[in-house]
């Protein structure tokens, strides 16, 4: 191969959203030119025009930007490269590679019955060269599938075989001259200077058919790694209720990039044992060999594990800005300045525990809701008569409690003395307090639910607890 430098491309057709699984492909493709300082180029491949949007290239371009899948140079829209697709078919035309085919509709539709009672692959007649051209009828351009066999050393599945008996003579251009995606995207990856194709394996018998293209091109072939499809958790093909879903869809259930990058990318892919990476962790090790033959499967309970993880690593702002959404979902409006700063104080004591930001926003989001703070069902049952006078002395005891000395060591070493003066467990106290305080929502350790809610915060909730509940209980 002459090419000195690697370069791959991702070339979604923009008919839907980014997938999870053309999300995947983009991100080998991705990792693959970073391992090989080559290039990432995108290409829209937009020549059918019937079924292309730019709605769906808007949704491709926002899914991996926000995934943060980001390509080199411009991006590429096939269709813009139409007049060089018919010049290469006007080559091939020339060079006795393709041929002008007027088979009409009904003559086409025959010719295919003729060929499949024959057990062959489709051939016109008039890849004959003493067949006569028909002015005035509209034609369209076919390759000459030559004789012999085609073999791909494919990357992933091995060496595959064909006889080209089997391939149909393609068509190149239609009747209107508008190119088809056989030879686009030929001609776009040879210009673009591909030198490694990797798509999904429902591509693979393209890539025969492309390697005699390119062969009659005289162009070098790129390699190709033809990656299994993604199936659902039940082993089946990916539907929409198994997880076939865009990637706003994860981003909605509270993925954050660098978690679903990495999960996405080990879903088919290893080395060694490396379960959770960074993008520089895996484009240094990233190889097609590490690529697995076989379908993966999604596991939704590993995804949300190697999550967590990301989001733990991931600095306190970022993350904030990730849950926002999710914070001012629970919050029912926008979230004030204060808010935000109780959150970030918050957050580090939260994180190493959520795996999603659903999560994380459940947990943190006691914080700063208003009071007074429902209780959950269960969580009243905490609340028995006997805590009431126990939730009293707290209130006393932790109103005299220093500003200054309101923290985590200092309320700790207090509740301490208070259970063992009293001779109680700490059973006795955590409960009712934490319910006054979170609502039952999960959350850290009691003293630093105090420290972080503040003095009069806390003091406030536990009064609101003391107030409604037991009100209500003595009516
Ligand atoms: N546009 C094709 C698709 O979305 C990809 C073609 C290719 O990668 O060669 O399936």
């Amino acid at each position: 191969m002459s090419h000195a430098k690697v370069v791959t491309r991702f070339a979604p057709s923009p008919t839907g959203f980014l997938h999870i699984g053309g999300a995947r492909t983009a991100l080998f493709n991705y990792y693959f030119a970073k391992h090989n300082d080559g290039e990432f180029r995108l290409r829209i491949e937009d020549t059918d025009k019937k079924r292309s949007t730019a709605e769906a290239t808007q949704a491709i371009l926002n899914g991996m930007n926000w995934l943060g899948i980001h390509h080199d140079n411009d991006i590429v829209y096939q269709s813009q490269n139409e007049a060089r697709h018919k010049e290469i078919a006007a080559t091939l035309i020339e060079t006795g590679h393709a041929y002008l085919c007027y088979l009409s509709p009904e003559e086409q539709a025959e010719e295919r019955q003729k060929s499949r009672d024959e057990g062959r692959a489709f051939r016109s007649p008039y890849r004959n060269t003493d067949m006569p051209a028909k002015d005035d009828t509209p034609s369209v351009v076919r390759f000459r599938v030559p004789d012999g066999e085609t073999i791909l050393d494919d990357k992933v599945q091995g060496q595959v075989k064909w006889n080209n008996k089997d391939f149909d003579d393609l068509i190149l251009l239609r009747a209107d001259g508008s190119p088809v995606y056989m030879l686009a995207v030929i001609v776009d990856d040879h210009d673009m200077g591909v030198t490694h194709v990797i798509r999904g394996d429902d591509h693979l018998v393209n890539g025969g058919r492309q390697k005699l293209i390119y062969q009659a091109l005289g162009w070098d072939v790129p390699e190709f790694a033809h990656i299994p499809l993604i199936f659902g958790p039940d082993g089946k093909k990916l539907s929409k209720r198994h997880g076939a879903l865009g990637v706003d869809a994860y981003e909605n259930m509270g993925y954050i990039p660098a978690g679903l990058r990495n999960y996405l990318t080990r879903l088919g892919w290893a080395n060694k044992d490396m379960e959770v990476f960074t993008d520089e962790q895996v484009s240094n090790v990233f190889s097609l060999s590490g690529i697995n033959k076989s379908p993966a499967r999604l596991d939704f309970d590993k995804m949300a594990f190697i999550n967590g993880q990301h989001m733990a690593m991931c600095d306190t702002e970022d993350l904030l800005k990730y849950a926002h959404r999710f914070l001012e979902d629970k919050n029912e409006g926008p979230l004030e300045a204060i808010q935000i700063e109780q959150l970030k104080n918050a957050l580090p004591h939260i994180t190493g525990r959520a795996k999603t930001l659903i999560e994380l926003a459940d947990q943190l989001f006691f914080i700063i809701r208003p009071r007074p703070v429902p209780l959950t069902g269960k969580t009243k049952k905490s609340l028995k008569p006997d805590a009431e006078p126990r939730l009293r002395d707290l209130h006393f005891l932790l109103s005299a409690i220093e500003q200054d000395q309101w923290n985590t060591g200092y309320i700790s070493d207090q509740l301490d003395t208070y259970t063992q003066k009293e001779e109680i467990g700490f059973g006795k106290i955590g409960p009712p307090l934490r319910a006054c305080l979170t609502g039952g929502a999960p959350s850290p350790d009691l003293a630093l639910v105090l420290e972080l809610l503040g003095k009069d915060e806390a003091l406030g909730r536990i009064r609101d607890c003391l107030d409604i509940f037991y009100n209500k209980n003595t009516e």
